[in-house]
């Protein structure tokens, strides 16, 4: 086999994406109108399938602190956090998600994916356990994979494959690590958080949750699903993004463990990489205050999402058991799926469409999110667009 021969299956992909009337993954921006619309295709459209829950990214105080911190800092750090890229506003970020999440230690990584890719890399080596649910993100697979652990991997959301895969590591399972997400971002539901930690309470294990999509959304203070369960003395390690409802983009890690702090001197995706500019940590600090005094937005992302689930309900749409402010329409035809994400674009209405072998369980999805930015008018252009395709593609209870 030659080197670029492993192109040949994306080659297909491509050609196939091509030769749809719009290609799903190739769609421009060409202007950011507002925190929830955007010109696409020449057409003002409602941005319904994003991750910006809070609405933050026009926030005027997040921009006026970015502009402050390019002004003043400069476009970039140009080096490690080990090297020449901590400011002491990466240090002051780190302080202020400690107080924020109420937990002693704090690390800021330069993406997300790079915080799972860190942490899951340090904690765990080639002699080590590590339990995974099946829908976990790409990063916390691919952070366990790196790691050489054994992977287990358990049902979605099930607190007896867990408890049965704990159970067959006998004396292991103490030491084994259990990695598991708040909200999921795919079909919006949300993990048994309690019966995990129930289950670890029995069989022993270090739990790690990321909260990438749950953060600024549950829990009084907006800290996530872990406090929304009152479990922050039962979770190990929480991870987490800014690139969702902080606006920004970066990640971050807190823990009750003082191991944290050698994570630094043990992993390669934390130290091996230029660390955020100075501008998105300003951006990121703003736009967690605002999650902390952000019961008002948080009451308005809410609000639209139950607005936009009891319409989705009344169509007849096969969607998830929970409300969230993440709603995935599932469909048995890819084809269907992807001629009522078209015609949703052409209506105006952008939304994420997920195809095999990215949606869970071999199925197709439409996946829609709305955010507190969206005003109850555009929540109701929404769900007019969705009536409309909906009826005309024989979808839902409207055939
Ligand atoms: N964890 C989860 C659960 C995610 O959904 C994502 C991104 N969608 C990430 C981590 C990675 O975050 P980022 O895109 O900020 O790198």
């Amino acid at each position: 086999m030659s080197l670029f021969s492993k192109f040949d299956a994306a080659a297909a992909l491509e050609s196939t994406l091509s030769s749809m009337p719009v290609n799903p993954t190739s769609i421009v921006i060409s202007n950011v109108v507002s925190a929830s619309e955007a010109i696409v295709n020449g057409r003002t459209t409602i941005m319904a399938g994003t991750n910006n829950y809070l609405g933050l990214t026009f926030d005027a105080d997040c921009i006026s602190a970015g502009q402050a911190a390019l002004a003043e800092t400069g476009t970039g750090t140009t080096g490690s956090r080990m090297a020449n890229g901590t400011y002491k506003e990466h240090l002051q970020l780190e302080d202020e998600l400690a107080v924020f999440f109420d937990l002693p230690h704090a690390m800021v990584f330069s993406t997300g994916y790079s915080a799972n890719l860190g942490i899951l890399t340090a904690l765990l080596d080639v002699d080590d356990s590590v339990l995974l649910d099946s829908e976990g993100h790409a990063s916390l697979y691919d952070g366990c994979r790196m790691s050489g652990a054994k992977i287990y991997r358990f049902k979605h959301n099930d607190p007896d494959g867990l408890a049965k895969r704990l159970s067959r590591l006998g004396e292991k399972a103490k030491d084994a690590l259990i990695v598991v997400e708040g909200l999921y971002s795919v079909r919006g539901d949300c993990a048994p958080l309690k019966e995990f930690v129930d289950v670890k309470a029995q069989y022993g294990g270090i739990l790690l949750v990321d909260e990438a999509h749950s953060l600024g959304l549950y829990g009084e203070n907006g800290r996530g699903l872990v406090e929304e369960y009152d479990l922050m003395n039962d979770v190990d390690f929480i991870v987490g993004t800014f690139s969702k409802s902080l606006g920004s983009i970066g990640g971050f890690c807190v823990s009750k463990h003082p191991q944290l702090k050698l994570v630094r001197y043990a992993s390669r995706p934390y130290i091996f990489t230029a660390s955020p500019s100075p501008s998105v940590i300003a951006t990121t600090r703003e736009a967690l205050k605002k999650v902390q005094q952000g019961q008002g937005l948080r009451e308005k992302v809410w609000r639209n999402a139950k607005h936009l689930y009891e319409a989705f309900v009344e169509l007849g749409l096969d969607i998830g058991p929970t409300v969230s402010p993440v709603i995935g329409v599932s469909f048995q035809d890819r084809e269907k799926a992807f001629s009522c994400w078209q015609d949703l674009l052409s209506l105006g209405i952008y939304t994420n469409l997920i195809l095999p072998p990215a949606a869970p369980d071999g199925g197709s999805l439409i996946r829609c999110s709305v955010t507190a930015a969206h005003s109850e008018t555009q929540v109701d252009s929404i769900i007019s667009a969705f009536k409309k395709v909906c009826k005309e593609r024989n979808v839902g209870r409207l055939n």
